[in-house]
């Protein structure tokens, strides 16, 4: 099958079959359309969200190029792009419709069209911008970016401008991991000055959310792991308090450092048993927010009574409630200003080693890989 003129070649990262490993290959990606911009992709993070959907616990179709934590130069623009020229450092972040009413009433990451927009394997509309060099499509569009690659399409309204003197190859997971955990403490839950704040897990998004809960003046911030480097580290970012799980009895030990129970609190981990404690650990009129996803269809139970009597609310979040053209710009001064130091979380590996990455990230051993992409 002939590769039509207009298409440039790329390398990307194949993710083939479920619990396989990442394959790199060479592809090729068509012109940017409309509203879209093609970025010259720097440096790219991975997250779980990546590794879930490789191995199809959302069921992402296969083979894809995954990748959600972008950062690069904007190579070339879409007819439609008013805001953005050739040149400019963008973060890439997810993708959202822009016309539902929760996009409409700025709630963008609750966007009806959200799986669509961020999981479904092409555009919307059935669109596939990448394709094999014997012309079979791969599925893209993950997180209207697919930022494995030399060159990812986004749209403008997902190509986040960042200011030139920062540090582009760093700043890939302020679109995703960062934006979660740090939007769940300042957007979403808004913990107060003089709270308490407990995180159960303490990945990247766990301790994104530490380092939050300190810039808003948290008093007591306890963080949960069965890691001890996690647990130290978290000391150093600005946990008061930690606790290994295998340890210790988490609820237990939150209520006794709170005096009573935890007046908020994020759930990071994934994993139901968890997230049943952690409800269990909040205190009167406490909130828990919930980010860590375990496979779909998966439940947990409370104690109704125990949520009632006590006015104690669950909410779901999604990438921190982030409002990214403003969002992260703040994330990056404050990151400049040395208050959010999250390149402390940060390991870099090259492109061509995605599986290691993939695999430290697994073990626990790094906390947020960032694949630097050369242009091959
Ligand atoms: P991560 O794997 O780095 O962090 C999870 C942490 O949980 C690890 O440190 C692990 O040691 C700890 N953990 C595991 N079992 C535990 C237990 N029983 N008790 C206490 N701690 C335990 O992952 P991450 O990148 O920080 O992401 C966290 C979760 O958030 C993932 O499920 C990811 O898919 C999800 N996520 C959600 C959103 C969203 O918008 N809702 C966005 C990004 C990531």
């Amino acid at each position: 099958m002939q590769i039509a003129a207009d298409r440039r070649a790329v390398t990307v990262a194949v993710a083939r079959a479920a619990g396989q490993p990442f394959t790199i290959e060479p592809a090729y990606i068509r012109a940017p359309r409309s509203d879209e911009v093609l970025v010259k992709v720097v440096a790219t993070g991975m997250c779980h969200t990546d590794l879930i959907a490789r191995d199809q616990y959302y069921p992402v179709p296969l083979p894809a190029v995954l990748g959600h934590e972008g950062a690069g130069v904007v190579e070339a623009l879409g007819p439609g792009v008013k805001n953005l020229k050739v040149g400019d450092h963008v973060v890439l972040t997810y993708g959202a419709c822009g016309h539902c009413d929760p996009c409409a009433s700025g709630h963008e990451t609750y966007c009806t069209n959200f799986y669509a927009h961020n999981f479904g394997g092409t555009g919307p509309d059935g669109d596939i911008a990448l394709q094999s060099p014997d012309g079979k499509p791969l599925h893209d569009h993950f997180f209207t970016q697919s930022s494995f690659s030399t060159y990812a399409l986004a749209r403008e309204r997902n190509a986040i401008k960042v200011p030139a003197e920062a540090p582009l190859a760093l700043l890939g997971p302020l679109g995703c991991g960062i934006q979660t955990g740090a939007g769940a403490v300042i957007n979403s839950l808004k913990v107060r000055a003089g709270s308490s704040f407990v995180v159960y897990g303490a990945g990247a998004v766990g301790l994104s959310a530490v380092m939050a809960a300190r810039v808003v003046g948290a008093t007591t911030i306890i963080a949960v792991d069965v890691l001890p480097s996690r647990l130290e580290l978290a000391n150093e970012l600005g946990a008061t308090h930690t606790i290994n799980s295998r340890e210790a009895g988490v609820i237990e030990a939150v209520r006794e450092i709170t005096g009573g129970g935890a007046d908020f609190a994020l759930e990071s981990t994934g994993r139901p048993e968890v997230l049943e404690a952690g409800i269990e650990a909040l205190g009167g009129l406490g909130t828990l927010g919930v980010v860590g996803a375990p496979k779909l269809g998966t439940t947990a139970g409370f104690d109704v009574n125990n949520l009632i009597l006590g006015g104690r609310s669950i909410r779901g979040i999604v990438e921190g409630d982030s409002v990214p053209q403003v969002f992260i710009p703040q994330l990056v001064e404050l990151y400049q200003q040395g208050r959010f130091p999250f390149d402390r979380l940060v390991k870099f590996y090259p492109f061509e080693q995605i599986n290691q990455a993939a695999e430290d990230s697994t073990k626990g051993t790094t906390l947020k890989p960032i694949l630097r992409i050369e242009e091959s």
